[in-house]
């Protein structure tokens, strides 16, 4: 389909591949060497993406850790130590199934050909896969070859440290920020003098290298994770004391139990039902989902579209007491995993315990404790594509991106209303103070109202804009993208009635 026609579609018929275009034209992403024909699976972000990344990893570190006195932030590197892997358990089974077509050499994930052929597939094991695939007689998509046996594929990407190339030098780009947490688990007991309950939180690159990329930027080799671990003595999972603050709050669940029942929508409940009727195990966890959910929703994500999706049994991962996905409903790709929220036991602190000999523990009430850990982890560019549907609107037959002021990657645009002496050294004097304090632009070219339509396509919240009046008792009009609304205000109070406008767009506490 071409550009024109796909992005003359309705905002709520928009795929993925469609926003895609949408966002390559706008400059917030580009395919990653575009110029030698891309690299599936590697996007890279243009000037808006950037701004937006930026906004929206030092809002999630303000709201989980600066705001915070009970978790404390890190910067792992990307490569570690190996053994932190063989560990973790990633060596030996952080794998997905690969098929190989017969006649013509196609590779497919195993679970994605199936499901794309319409059957299900209850849990990822070599067996079921196998068994699924001939069953079905399910062939290759792209010339009906036969399709060999599927194999295991382990995700990490390996390289070597030091110049040889030997089986002692290997090491992984590390597929998960979590590990490092764990790995420094000791040291900021030994630094912080930290006392259970607390976290520790990072944001960082992962790398999976996945067999099929896809979806924009849903399922890609090299994404970004925001995560955190927080440590609760095993017996006191439901001594939270934030517990009383969300415990009213009303999420949309689909419990395991419900979809084993074959239920395919989830209900609306408080988190104090959730908690009471077993749904939630503990109340740690019950609010680790809420404070997930409550930050999804402050930056514009469109909380009717969140839903909190239990494991089943067959999904729950050997180390997970219990977890939960946010998913977000995607247009046409319908409810997919933008967050996952595990109890993960103590399992990964006994295992780096186990295999570096380092004694994990923490007191705890005059007794040693090896902590429970309850894991919010946020894939940043699924978060971005939750945040850009949530936000893509049309209003008065055009598109504006309605970001929250707080992620907009430009905050304020400057126009002269027309190119002429006088409007234009006005507008850029108004432009030089502003872009002191906010992410401004200045533009002169065009007739006011595509400029307008351009920043509103671009989510700049308000411009600014200088016209005859301006020149004869110094102010402008500010314009409201979203309601397309104007008022005047005096040069002199542009600037606090700018910050004004942002903090009371804010929705923090609502
Ligand atoms: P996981 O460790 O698989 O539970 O992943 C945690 C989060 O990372 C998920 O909820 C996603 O948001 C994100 N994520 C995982 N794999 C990918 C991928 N290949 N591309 C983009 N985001 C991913």
């Amino acid at each position: 389909m071409s550009l024109e026609k796909a992005e003359s579609k309705t905002v709520q018929e928009m795929t993925l591949q469609e926003l895609a275009s949408f966002c390559t034209r706008l400059g917030f992403f580009y395919p990653s060497g575009r110029i030698y024909g891309g690299l599936s699976g590697f996007y890279d972000y243009g000037p808006l993406g950037a701004e937006l990344r930026r906004e929206i990893l030092n809002d999630w570190w303000w709201y989980f850790v600066e705001r915070r006195d009970d978790i404390w932030g890190i910067h792992g590197s990307i490569i570690t130590h190996p053994r932190t892997w063989v560990a973790s358990g990633h060596v030996d089974s952080f794998i997905d199934f690969i098929v190989t077509c017969k006649k013509c050499g196609a590779e497919y994930r195993a679970d994605h050909l199936l499901e794309d052929s319409g059957i299900s597939v209850p849990e990822l094991t070599l067996e079921t896969l196998s068994k699924l695939i001939k069953d079905h007689g399910v062939r290759c998509p792209k010339c009906k070859g036969e399709l060999g046996d599927p194999t295991p594929f382990n995700l990490m990407f390996t390289t070597y440290v030091g110049p040889k190339k030997t089986v002692a030098s290997l090491a992984y780009l590390r597929p998960e920020t979590a590990q490092l947490i764990f790995t420094n688990f000791r040291n900021i007991i030994m630094t912080m003098g930290v006392k259970l309950p607390f976290g520790i939180a990072q944001y960082g690159k992962a790398f999976r290298n996945e067999i099929s990329p896809r979806g924009f930027l849903f399922r890609l080799r090299e994404f970004e994770q925001m995560e955190i671990e927080y440590f609760v003595n095993p017996k006191k999972l439901d001594e939270c004391p934030f517990y009383n603050e969300i415990k009213g709050m009303e999420i949309n669940l689909l419990s395991a139990e419900m979809q084993e029942k074959r239920i395919k929508e989830g209900v609306w409940i408080t988190i104090e039902d959730a908690v009471d009727k077993g749904l939630i195990g503990c109340k740690w966890h019950a609010y680790w989902i809420a404070e997930s959910l409550r930050w999804l929703k402050n930056i514009g994500i469109d909380y009717k579209r969140l839903r909190v999706r239990e494991h089943i049994k067959t999904e729950l991962a050997h180390y997970a007491v219990q977890t939960f996905d946010v998913e977000f409903l995607f247009p046409q790709a319908g409810w997919k995993e933008i967050e996952g929220i595990s109890n993960r036991s103590d399992y990964d602190l006994r295992k780096h315990q186990e295999y570096s000999g380092a004694e994990m523990h923490i007191y705890d009430d005059g007794e040693k404790v090896i902590p429970y850990v309850i894991e919010p982890s946020f894939g940043l560019e699924r978060v971005i594509l939750a945040v850009l549907f949530s936000s893509l609107n049309e209003i008065k037959g055009r598109r504006v991106l309605s970001l929250h002021p707080k992620i907009a990657p430009i905050k304020v645009g400057v126009f002269p209303l027309v190119s002429k002496p006088g409007f234009v050294e006005k507008a850029k004097e108004v432009y030089e103070m502003l872009k002191e304090e906010f992410k401004t632009i200045y533009e002169a070219k065009d007739s006011i109202g595509r400029r307008y339509a351009r920043a509103d396509e671009r989510g700049v919240p308000i411009c600014v804009t200088i016209d005859g009046q301006t020149l004869n008792d110094n102010t402008v009009t500010i314009r409201f993208r979203d309601t397309r609304e104007q008022i005047r205000v005096p040069i002199e109070d542009l600037k606090e009635k700018i910050r004004a406008i942002f903090r009371e767009w804010s929705t923090y506490g609502a």
